[in-house]
């Protein structure tokens, strides 16, 4: 258990100040008795995951944050051709054992730098595929204690959405379907999707990733640039010149330098295009976007 913990050690943004308390949780029946004792304290806490989609307050969280570990690391085949990973396992981990096991599917998210519980809770996605595509079911714990399974029909998954945003379900593990496929594909796929990546995002800076959702029939890439906002900054908060879809810290942004760059950029699109872009970045402490 750490006291004053910095989140900017746990977020990809690199921002974010102290939360009061920061501990590790190993198994599910310690998350479910911490999770009953929290509940009838009214003690506020927060599940962080890898930190990859996270804007977390200069002020940072004044409550508990739980990291899941131990056997939440766990990965495993399940039949033929599914693998159970437990939500603090990488995507980044799964793709390469699910590739050594001759298994397709998890290619896209070849990486994105998540874990399963946060990947899930999103519905993380990238070329051409995501969670839903690949999820059989997931178990959850409540904020009674009480441990429950989900089929996919029951997730409400959609664009970057799920259940799981909308109830405080914390997801423990989940079960994927995969196909099977020679390695030798898989690892191709793996190697294009990486190096495309690296092409077009910029993987030199810290960031959380597409910092806008894709509007209906757009990009938000193109309609930031087509306002002239490419390498746009506030302090060290800057519209990536390489992606103008990312917003980067380029040394010691805070989160209310990101916090003013995002509203800026929302507000100049609006006004040149009249689309309304929405955060796909979560935010933790006193901060609103
Ligand atoms: C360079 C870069 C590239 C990226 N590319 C992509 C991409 O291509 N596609 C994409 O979709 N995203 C992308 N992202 C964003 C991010 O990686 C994904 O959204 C990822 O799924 C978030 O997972 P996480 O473990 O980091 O979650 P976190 O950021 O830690 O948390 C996100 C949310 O999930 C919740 N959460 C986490 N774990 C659990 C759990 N076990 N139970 C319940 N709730 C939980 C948290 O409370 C929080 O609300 C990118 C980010 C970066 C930095």
């Amino acid at each position: 258990m750490l006291e004053n913990e910095l989140l900017s050690k746990h977020t990809s943004f690199k921002i974010g100040g102290p939360a009061d308390l920061f501990i590790y949780i190993n198994n599910e029946q310690n998350l479910s008795d911490i999770l009953k004792l929290f509940n009838l304290n009214n003690i506020p806490f927060f599940v962080l995951g890898n930190g990859s989609n996270l804007l977390v307050s200069d002020t940072g969280f004044r409550g508990v944050i739980i990291v899941l570990d131990h056997d939440f690391k766990n990965i495993k085949l399940d039949g033929e051709s599914s693998l159970i990973c437990g939500s603090g396992v990488s995507l980044s981990q799964a793709c390469i054992f699910a590739m050594k096991n001759n298994l397709s599917g998890l290619e896209f998210a070849y990486g994105i730098p998540g874990a399963f519980g946060g990947a899930l809770f999103m519905n993380a996605g990238a070329y051409g595929s995501d969670m839903s595509n690949i999820i059989n079911q997931a178990t959850h714990i409540d904020l009674d204690g009480n441990i429950n399974t989900l089929n996919k029909s029951d997730m409400n998954l959609s664009y970057r959405k799920s259940l799981y945003s909308e109830k405080n379900y914390i997801i423990t593990s989940v079960k994927i379907n995969l196909n099977k496929d020679s390695k030798e594909n898989i690892k191709s796929r793996m190697e294009d999707i990486i190096s495309r990546r690296k092409s077009k995002q910029p993987l030199e800076y810290p960031s959380a990733g597409s910092t806008f959702k894709r509007p209906v029939n757009n990009y938000a890439a193109a309609l930031i640039e087509s306002c002239n906002l490419k390498g746009v900054s506030i302090g060290d908060a800057m519209v990536s010149p390489k992606h103008s879809g990312f917003i980067i810290n380029t040394g010691n942004a805070t989160a209310q330098n990101i916090c003013d760059l995002i509203n800026l950029v929302k507000n100049r699109v609006f006004e040149q295009t009249g689309v309304l872009l929405e955060c796909e970045v979560k935010t933790l402490g006193d901060i609103k976007i």
